[in-house]
């Protein structure tokens, strides 16, 4: 067992080489040259990370993915409002949870936990009761694994005339996202999932259609959220000049434009940029659903909306909920279960980011999960199971 665990949890997650060593840096002001260029650059770069296009407004904020929701509802709801969340798990009650605070009257069409929604289902919702002005996605949701699919999910959304608010926190970065062409509204993630950065930014990037209903809203978001006082901010920075309206956070910013470049560096030979990363997640994904399969093991999701960027696994009969415990001991952290109703019965391994460069760490991870089986009275046959990841990844 190596000294240092592995975390393959869904995020944080471990962060590259490059990426360390840019959060390894004496704190910058957040007016000198050097950050004032990262920043800028970082923003045009997540433009490209979400297939939005030069008429999309980025937004970095310092704060968790949480954050980035409710800044996403604060600027497009208004009390009164209507709102339909298409609800596979946790997070999308959160999101529910969001709107109802801010006045709005959110609806969920909801799916058992591990089952997906689709377009048929979300279009009988949005006739079901009054029109909403938007509707909100889990693009996966981490506590059941669950991908939804975005494109016809929004185009239903669009039909009806409502605004789509993707929650990509376990997504963008891993999952397929071309935000422009799907008409999605706000794309929102956190810096610690696929983007591949240690906790801390709070980042969407939002339409023109998005930004009109920001500036239709009767009663404007609080203050730190509100994206009509950050928008110049922004534009500033692009521009290359210094701004100031609460001090960004400059560690992380600099890290940020080196974890999209990465991103869009992205070259496996047959394809570059975006199309790597994400062929890359699915490769992977595929790789270690292959060996969870090879171990015995089943999945929590529905065939077919399995994410790429985490597993939500079932523990065998007779295995307990402490198998992510035994599990760490052989040297890879793993979640346990998340969604309330089902918590005891799952467990969750993350596989998106940097660790899909690395082959070797989830063959790693496949074998600590075996072993930590075999722990718990178990047996597995762990050898197979490296057989069956590694077939896939040559297939
Ligand atoms: N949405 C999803 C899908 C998430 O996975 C998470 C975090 N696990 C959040 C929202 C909330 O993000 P944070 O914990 O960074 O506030």
């Amino acid at each position: 067992m190596s000294a240092t665990p592995l975390l393959m949890v869904p995020g944080p997650i471990e962060v590259s080489p490059a990426v360390l060593a840019a959060t390894s840096i004496a704190p910058p002001s957040h007016v000198s040259a050097a950050f004032i260029e990262r920043f800028g650059s970082a923003l045009g770069r997540m433009r490209a990370v979400w297939g939005a296009d030069a008429a999309h407004q980025p937004m970095v904020l310092a704060g968790s993915g949480t954050l980035a929701m409710e800044q996403a509802i604060a600027n497009v709801v208004d009390p009164g409002d209507a709102v339909v969340v298409v609800n596979t798990g946790y997070f999308s009650d959160r999101i529910a949870e969001i709107v109802t605070r801010r006045g709005g009257r959110a609806r969920s069409v909801r799916a058992e936990p591990g089952a997906a929604i689709g377009a048929d289902a979300l279009r009988a919702e949005l006739q079901a009761g009054p029109p909403p002005s938007v509707v909100c996605l889990t693009h996966v949701d981490t506590s059941t694994g669950v991908r939804v699919d975005v494109p016809s999910l929004a185009a239903a959304a669009k039909e009806a005339g409502a605004l789509v608010v993707v929650d990509g926190v376990c997504a963008t970065g891993g999952e397929r996202l071309d935000m422009a062409a799907w008409g999605v509204d706000v794309a929102l993630t956190a810096s610690q999932k696929a983007i591949g950065l240690p906790v801390g930014l709070a980042l969407s990037v939002v339409s023109p259609a998005a930004w009109r209903a920001r500036e239709r809203l009767r009663m404007p978001p609080a203050l730190y959220l509100d994206w009509m006082v950050w928008q110049p901010i922004f534009e500033a920075y692009e521009a290359g000049r210094p701004s100031y309206f609460a001090t960004p956070a400059t560690t992380l910013i600099p890290a940020l434009d080196v974890a999209l470049g990465e991103l869009l560096d992205a070259d496996d030979g047959a394809s570059r940029g975006m199309e790597a990363v994400f062929t890359r997640h699915e490769r992977m994904g595929a790789a270690m659903r292959a060996g969870w399969a090879a171990l015995g093991l089943d999945l929590l999701p529905e065939a077919g909306a399995e994410a790429n960027t985490l597993s939500a696994i079932r523990l065998p009969e007779g295995v307990g909920p402490d198998l992510p415990a035994r599990i760490g001991k052989r040297g890879v952290i793993v979640a346990g279960g998340l969604h309330p109703s089902i918590r005891h019965t799952y467990f969750r391994v993350g596989h998106m980011g940097w660790v899909t460069t690395q082959p070797e760490l989830l063959l790693r991870t496949v074998e600590a999960v075996g072993a930590g089986l075999t722990d718990a009275g178990h047996p597995v046959d762990v050898g197979f199971a490296a057989i069956a990841v590694e077939a896939a990844l040559d297939g």
